[in-house]
């Protein structure tokens, strides 16, 4: 963006955020399982509420959105929020049983999803910069996507499978502790797992330096644990 200077947020660490200094919110998330996740759910529901900000929404996603950006849609605008944009960007995919299949869409996105995603930034910038009446904006994902339906946390743990860690390997670095976004590991000093926290996020799996964490159906195999190159020089206009 060029005429809107912006702050990032992290929703782990950084509590609720002061919005009153603000101008608009943006509300970004990975899709997971065709809905968004369970802890982005969880940080908007703690925020106050508002009257009428304007927000943005937006959303990336490797296979299908679902109905991600509906969801997301629904939840801030029942905050109080007022949404005057929506996106949805196709990338590479970030779930290790998909590129493990062979399906990890390194390629995403293509000229066309990248054209569409530069219009909707170039537009968010005009229509912010400008001084201009924001009008709210129908979100849309497309007949397919609505289709898809938003799969519940217990298909995403067995399709994860349980979590083991090859001690061997594990350093005892604490990292996947760290990481962690929902408090599911414990390191005494190697990483005992708590089922019930779990998300199946993959966040562990895919940042452990040694490639320690593995599962009743994967092992070594599929790790994402950061954006890759092509997509980060995709982005870099
Ligand atoms: S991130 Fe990997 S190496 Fe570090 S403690 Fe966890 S399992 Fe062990
Ligand atoms: S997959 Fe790993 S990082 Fe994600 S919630 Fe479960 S234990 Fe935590």
């Amino acid at each position: 963006m060029k005429n809107i200077e912006f702050d990032l947020f992290d929703i782990i660490t950084g509590g609720i955020p002061d919005l009153e200094k603000y101008d608009i919110a943006g509300f970004a998330a990975f899709t997971n399982y065709g809905r968004i996740p369970d802890i982005i759910q969880a940080f908007v529901e703690k925020l106050p509420q508002q009257d009428d900000k304007p927000a943005f929404v937006f959303n990336t996603y490797g296979f299908m959105s679902g109905k991600t950006l509906l969801i997301l849609d629904k939840l801030v605008t029942e905050k109080g929020f007022f949404v005057i944009a929506g996106h949805s960007l196709h990338t590479p995919e970030s779930y290790p049983p998909m590129i493990v299949r062979g399906m990890g869409n390194e390629k995403a996105p293509n000229e066309k999803e990248m054209r569409r995603f530069n219009k909707f930034i170039y537009e968010l910038d005009r229509l912010i910069s400008a001084d201009r009446e924001l009008k709210r904006k129908n979100i849309w994902p497309g007949l397919l996507n609505r289709l898809v339906p938003a799969f519940s946390v217990t298909k995403a743990r067995k399709d994860m499978g349980e979590k083991f860690v090859d001690e061997a390997l594990c350093i005892e670095c604490g990292l996947c502790e760290r990481l962690c976004p929902y408090e599911a590991i414990k390191c005494s000093p190697k990483p005992v797992f708590d089922t019930a926290r779990c998300y199946a996020c993959w966040r562990c799996y895919n940042h452990c330096p040694e490639k320690a964490i593995y599962t009743t159906k994967y092992r070594k195999a599929g790790h994402y644990p950061e954006p890759i190159n092509q997509l980060k020089e995709k982005l870099e206009v």
